[in-house]
């Protein structure tokens, strides 16, 4: 056959093999390297689940959610398609809706604050900590009013929130606190795990987060079987018996494919939360260098958390020009986030105004991400360092 012919003889055709494989342009995040892994793993997962035929919810999805309760120390876990749906099926569990305000950060991604909207209820943002980037506790006390049903702290970049005053104020105001840990995964607080302190811990499977699948998925958390139970029957049409529906629901179900591979990449999670610490380590010694004319400030972790650098962000107020320069030399960096919610067009209906939250919008100019992710070589790390190194030599 012509075909086969071709492809046989183009594997073997001299100038492929005999020409060095030119090196490869560095990657912000390299998924690729991070498959090479776990490729059989994840291949005989996938076949049984195709084998099986079963692709919606079912054994596989039931075991991860057995699992993740028991990794995140909670009694139940509700699988469902996306972290976005996570956030929004736990607001409805509540019944949040119109007339109903969730306290929240504008230096999040945006489907934190887009889930509360979606159920008719009003977003209400307050400044972020300049050092942690997470939502500032006294702000939030601040900002609580007889409409207040809820606080969605979110775990940025993978450090945990400051739960303790979090949840202290939660209790003091008889608030729900609804975890957004989409980017917290296996993060601990005072030794336990993000996503087992408020009633609520949402996750999210998007293939960049430390727990990817292929493809979007998610997760909620619960200490309420109870409310478990009302998951459950809002991911999937309202119903627990067939054609018979208790109440209005949607589809927002996993995968039982989804499920498998996270099975398998669940079983890494760790050890790859250790390779982004140990990457980390490196950045935080270059930085101690830089850091006492604040030209290059580290993350902060404070000692009772673990950070999992979902993202490893620098706070640079050179951040454009470093930028550029780490370009230039081939080095890829991204900013999360350019902007904070609060001045998007799509929340401007809020009515804030640029001003209103002057932390997040000053760690909205200085931040930068620098490739964390746990296969970045030794090589590439030292390339990374000492790139940043000569662009603040070059300043001298
Ligand atoms: C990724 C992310 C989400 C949304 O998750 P999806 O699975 O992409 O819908 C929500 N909140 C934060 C903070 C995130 O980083």
């Amino acid at each position: 056959m012509a075909t086969a012919n071709t492809s046989v003889k183009d594997q073997m055709s001299p100038a492929r093999s005999s020409k060095p494989a030119a090196a490869q342009p560095m990657q912000f995040l390299d998924l690729k390297a991070q498959y090479a892994t776990i490729k059989d793993e994840l291949r005989q997962a996938i076949d049984s689940v195709f084998e099986s035929q079963h692709f919606i919810l079912g054994e596989e999805v039931q075991r991860l959610e057995e699992e993740l309760a028991h990794y995140v120390g909670v009694p139940a876990a509700v699988g469902c398609a996306s972290g976005s749906d996570a956030l929004y099926l736990a607001l409805l569990a509540l019944q949040v809706g119109p007339g109903d305000e969730v306290i929240t950060t504008p230096f999040t991604f945006v489907a934190t604050a887009g889930a509360i909207a979606r159920t008719g209820a009003t977003p209400v943002f307050v400044d972020i900590l300049p050092d942690t980037f997470n939502i500032n506790p006294s702000a939030i006390a601040e900002a609580i009013t007889p409409r207040t049903k809820a606080i969605m702290p979110v775990h940025l970049f993978g450090l945990a929130a400051d739960l303790n005053s979090i949840l202290a104020i939660a209790r003091e105001h008889n608030l729900a606190v609804i975890e957004d840990s989409a980017q917290s995964i296996g993060a601990t607080y005072e030794g336990r795990q993000t996503g087992s302190f408020g009633l609520f811990g949402c996750f999210s499977f998007f293939p960049s987060k430390n727990l990817g699948c292929a493809g979007d998925g998610g997760l909620i958390t619960t200490t309420d079987p109870q409310l478990a139970d009302r998951l459950k029957l809002l991911r999937a049409h309202g119903s627990r018996k067939k054609y018979q529906y208790e109440i209005i629901g949607t589809n927002s179900r996993l995968d039982a494919l989804q499920a498998a591979i996270l099975r398998v990449k669940l079983r890494h999670l760790d050890a790859w939360a250790k390779a982004r610490q140990r990457h980390a380590a490196s950045y935080r010694v270059l930085c101690a260098d830089y850091a006492l004319n604040e030209v290059l400030v580290a993350p902060s972790c404070p000692t009772h958390s673990t950070h999992v650098y979902n993202q490893f962000v620098l706070r640079v107020p050179q951040r454009e020009a470093l930028r550029a320069h780490l370009q230039k030399n081939g080095i890829p960096t991204d900013v999360y986030y350019p902007s904070p919610l609060h001045v998007q067009p799509a929340f401007a209906y809020l009515g804030y105004r640029q001003g209103s939250f002057p932390v997040a919008e000053k760690a909205s100019e200085e931040v930068l991400a620098l490739p964390v992710y746990p296969e970045l070589t030794e090589q590439d790390q030292d390339r990374i360092v000492s790139t940043i190194a000569s662009f603040f030599k070059s300043q001298n």
